[in-house]
């Protein structure tokens, strides 16, 4: 069990119901109306979070719109911000285990894996975003002599940043960290199933110095806090994360209000190609933590695994056999679990549904598919793999986003291609041989935004992450590609 101090106070205090004043999120002018916030590792109430209402909106966008023309964080040099979000990044260390606690049970992800992972992770991309800030130029243009033209970047003004429940804390950093450094006023709404680790770190970000009105979190649910900010005349750009078909709406409401720039990184349904001459016995921990790290929770999972026939029943084997001795669900807070519990119970019904469907849409069922009620009162699914999966199956085409895998056969190159394409999702996918041309073809015929070869991967944080077709639009989270989405760019031309 847990034996960092930091970890278990925050297990207890939640437990206690004392994990902030009254365990309430205090973020809103909007005393008393709340909403339960509940562990899906018990299916129990740690707290309440309060609703923000549309006052609530607009209150932090005249607060952020006022700060951004006032210049107190925009106008700040870019050296000067990175200074005080590195004074930032080392409050998030001092606190990096409460943090971890925090998503553990706010979202049922193993504490392993928050306090190994998405905690270092978050707290570098923010060291790293604001390190790369002040190294960032602008560009000459190739003019003659008759003129000067520069082109230059600036922020653009007040961001709204709407963000998913399965990284919560990752996903934060993923985007506040680049629009705060380019010199924007953000205000940003997590999901009302993980506000906890938001409400932290943006604490600790005014405790470091960066402006109250400048970083601004508003929690509550999408179809007003979100909706609020989607539909906003004086927020200039917003930035989502999370489904399709709610990434969809942000395109509505811009187009119905101000005609806000937006960025979306939606779902996926990615393929992993396994050929017949890649080592098997070497990929066999990607391949699973592609298809069930986080529970299967991840945008970018493998839940498409298309091997190559020859090969099928041995990899298939291997895979079993590894499940069986690593991969078994249990309580997420204990460090040797590596999946945890479903996010909630619309979501774990949605998981089962597919559990029902598949077979009979004709997959065969050859592991998992057992439900837990014995390790806590949460949401578990055992991993699960259908074999025989065809393309116009359900379990072929539509993202589950649970610890579900789909496996289809092929015999060809070609066919292998086709298959992965055969989605309207292209955020991720990966590819294993050990011939370099065929990985190289194969990966550029992928319509997907990140192609790992021989390994599973998002790339790190110098690489950019986002989706072809409907896994994605408008730009790139990670990278620094990322800054595009937060800063306009001005020709400034003069005549000699
Ligand atoms: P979701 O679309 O249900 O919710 C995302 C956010 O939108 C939440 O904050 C929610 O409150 C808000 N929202 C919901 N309804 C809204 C509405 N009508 N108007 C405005 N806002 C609204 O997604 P989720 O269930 O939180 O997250 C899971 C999804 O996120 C999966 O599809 C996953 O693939 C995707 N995801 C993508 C990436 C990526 O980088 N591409 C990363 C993580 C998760």
């Amino acid at each position: 069990m847990v034996k960092h101090p930091a970890i278990k106070q925050v297990f207890q205090q939640a437990k206690d119901g004392m994990l902030w004043a009254g365990n309430i999120i205090p973020t809103q002018t909007n005393p008393g109306k709340t909403i339960r916030n509940v562990t899906p590792i018990d299916n129990t109430r740690i707290g309440d979070i309060e609703v923000g209402t549309k006052a609530d909106v607009d209150a932090a966008v005249n607060a952020a719109r006022l700060d951004f023309e006032a210049g107190t964080w925009s106008k700040r040099a870019p050296a000067e911000r990175k200074k005080i979000m590195l004074a930032w990044v080392d409050l998030l260390q001092e606190h990096a285990e409460e943090l971890a606690a925090l998503d553990c049970i706010d979202a049922g992800k193993p504490i392993s894996e928050c306090v190994n992972t998405d905690i270092p992770a978050t707290i570098s991309t923010i060291a790293w975003y604001a390190e790369a800030i002040d190294k960032c130029y602008g560009k000459l243009a190739p003019t003659d002599d008759k003129a000067c033209g520069i082109i230059c970047k600036e922020a653009i003004g007040v961001v709204g940043v709407v963000l998913p429940w399965n990284f919560p804390a990752q996903m934060f950093a993923w985007k506040v960290a680049p629009a705060l450094a380019c010199g924007n006023s953000v205000i940003v709404k997590p999901s009302e199933l993980s506000s906890l680790s938001a409400f932290k770190m943006v604490t600790l970000a005014h405790q470091a110095g960066i402006p109250e009105a400048a970083l601004s979190l508003v929690t509550g649910l999408g179809e007003e806090v979100g909706a609020t900010i989607g539909l906003h005349p004086d927020i200039d750009m917003v930035s989502f994360t999370g489904s399709s078909e709610v990434g969809r709406l942000f395109l509505h409401y811009s187009a119905n209000s101000n005609l806000k720039e937006i960025v979306l990184e939606c779902g996926g349904k990615s393929p992993q190609i396994v050929f017949e001459d890649a080592p098997l016995d070497d990929i066999i921990n990607d391949v699973l933590a592609a298809a069930f790290w986080n529970m299967g929770e991840n945008c970018s999972c493998g839940s498409r695994l298309l091997v190559q026939a020859s090969v099928k029943d041995q990899l298939l084997n291997k895979l079993i056999a590894r499940l069986q001795v690593d991969w078994q669900p249990g309580l997420p807070t204990d460090p040797k679990v590596k999946i945890g519990a479903l996010i909630e119970q619309a979501h774990f019904e949605k998981v089962c549904s597919f559990l029902s469907s598949a077979p009979e849409e004709g997959a065969k069922l050859i592991y998992g598919g057992k439900v837990y009620s014995d390790i806590g009162s949460g949401w578990y699914i055992e991993p699960t793999i259908f074999d025989e999966v065809k393309p116009d199956m359900r379990l072929f085409q539509e993202e589950v986003f649970g610890p579900v895998l789909a496996v289809t056969s092929f015999d060809t190159e070609e066919q292998a291609l086709a298959l992965a394409n055969d989605s309207q999702y292209g955020l991720a996918a990966s590819l294993y041989t050990l011939d370099i041309k065929r990985a190289h073809r194969i990966a550029r015929g992928l319509r997907a935004g990140t192609v790992s070869i021989n390994g599973f991967s998002e790339g790190d944080i110098t690489t950019p992450f986002g989706g072809y077709k409907l896994s994605g639009f408008g730009g790139r989270d990670k990278g620094l590609e990322a800054f595009d989405q937060y800063q306009q760019t001005k020709t400034i031309w003069t005549v000699y």
